[in-house]
């Protein structure tokens, strides 16, 4: 591999300064109570928070998808839950040195 390509800038996290790595993600949209996951969406990740670069042609392709009618690949469910519900549950735990 030769290093013509001049796209291979390392960038770095605007929060923590971490190295963001290519990867493909699943990117969410949510509009009116309706969910859309689109899946393999490739952006750049820091390994650290776990924030996410979209390139502006990634971007671009997301704003126009969701203007667009669209079969998806598949429908799932999904659960939601009420967090006053799970905080019952979960207690506070005494942090063992
Ligand atoms: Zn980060």
């Amino acid at each position: 591999m030769g290093k013509d390509g001049g796209n291979n800038t390392l960038m770095k996290c605007v929060f923590c300064g971490g190295e963001l790595q290519t990867n493909s993600v699943t990117f969410s949209y949510e509009e009116n109570e309706t969910y859309i996951l689109v899946e393999h969406v490739p952006a750049e990740v820091c390994p650290q928070c776990g924030e996410r670069l979209y390139t502006p042609e990634v971007t671009d392709a997301l704003l126009q998808f969701t203007k667009q009618q669209i079969e998806p690949v598949r429908v799932i469910q999904v659960p939601v839950y009420e967090f006053t519900k799970i905080h019952r549950v979960v207690k506070y735990m005494p942090m063992y040195s």
